[in-house]
């Protein structure tokens, strides 16, 4: 299958492999000159496919092409750690604090702080102040349910204006708290999922968006796992929180000192075309499983499986939007909508 990406609408759409095919000599030839290199035998077919790209808003005929460039897919940034997670289990496993300071100096844009144990809401402000003068734009919080009041979690986004997200995990029930009017936008989400140690994030449907900037970085790089550091529970500096090496403990080791290295930057460059599997995929530049990558023969596979199998377009554990929408295999033009 073929993906058209559309950035402006955020929209996914599917495509059969033919027209993508197409698609990608349009630059070079007319529609009739495609036709040539076809001998004619999808002639009709081309036509009816152009004519539903040009009805869906994603195409239109033109005498004039060289005045519509490829669009520049080049891709840098000057932060040397864009995100990172960090899995919080015991307060004598690291220094928290330490690692947001070091996080702040490395220029690190985004923070997400997974709490497998409960944690009271004053040890978590008291944790996370050395964010609150960082240079953090957003920190995404999953915290274990600790039997205490909403009002009390609701102070830890008051103190810390850089939590976006606040998540209750292991706490039954699923529902969601609103913030009383001026007190915010941040509601907390309660959910009786558990968040465990080396929790992956497996590829899926409806994580996947489509924007210029993610297409050109994933072009180069491999997107779940460039500029981004983790530590898991026991304070070890790793890619991913599940993956099997690390670069040592990080109350003797220093985060610069592990991301500079050539060898957690390997990870970083592995992006999808150069990994078998994910290299026919029609999602490879949107795909953010961070799974480990390793090499083999001289190949380089994702040592976590993936639900998806590219060959017969087919997810093997359906997530629940897809069951609900019906639509995500469907080998017609098919609309992916993303709120
Ligand atoms: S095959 Fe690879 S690129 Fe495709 S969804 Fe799975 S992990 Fe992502």
């Amino acid at each position: 299958m073929g993906l058209i990406c559309d950035v402006q609408r955020k929209e996914l759409l599917h495509i059969p492999s033919l027209l993508a095919e197409v698609l990608e000599k349009i630059y070079q030839y007319s529609v009739e000159e495609i036709k040539d290199v076809y001998d004619h035998q999808y002639d009709k077919g081309i036509d009816a496919y152009l004519a539903k790209l040009v009805e869906l808003g994603v195409g239109f005929y033109t005498h004039n092409p060289e005045a519509f460039p490829a669009v520049e897919l080049s891709w840098g940034s000057p932060l040397e750690v864009y995100a990172a997670v960090i899995e919080v289990e015991s307060v004598s496993n690291y220094d928290v604090g330490d690692v947001i300071r070091q996080l702040d100096d490395l220029g690190c844009a985004g923070l997400q702080v997974r709490f497998l144990e409960p944690f009271s809401v004053e040890d978590i402000c008291r944790m996370l102040q050395p964010a609150k003068d960082s240079r953090l734009k957003f920190i995404e919080l999953y915290i274990r349910e600790n039997g205490e009041l909403e009002e009390q979690l609701f102070r830890i986004v008051k103190e810390n204006r850089r939590v976006t997200t606040l998540v209750v995990h292991s706490a039954g029930e699923p529902r969601i708290v609103f913030p009383e009017k001026n007190a915010g936008s941040v509601n907390i989400v309660y959910t009786g999922q558990p968040v465990r140690r080396g929790q992956p994030d497996m590829a899926r449907l409806e994580n996947f968006v489509a924007s210029t900037p993610i297409l050109a970085e994933a072009r180069h790089f491999n997107i779940a796992l460039n500029r981004k550091v983790c530590i898991d529970a026991e304070g070890f500096i790793r890619n991913y929180v599940s993956h099997e090496a690390h670069f040592g403990h990080v109350s003797q080791a220093s985060i610069r000192a592990a991301v500079e290295s050539p060898a957690f930057r390997e990870k970083w460059r592995l992006h999808n075309d150069l990994i078998e599997q994910c290299r026919d995929c029609q999602y490879r530049y949107l795909c953010l499983s961070n799974s480990d990558v390793v090499e083999n023969g001289g190949k380089y596979h994702k040592k976590e499986i993936c639900d998806f199998d590219p060959y017969t377009n087919t997810w093997h554990k359906q997530t629940l939007r897809d069951q609900l929408r019906g639509d995500a295999q469907n080998p017609a033009l098919a609309g992916d909508k993303r709120e």
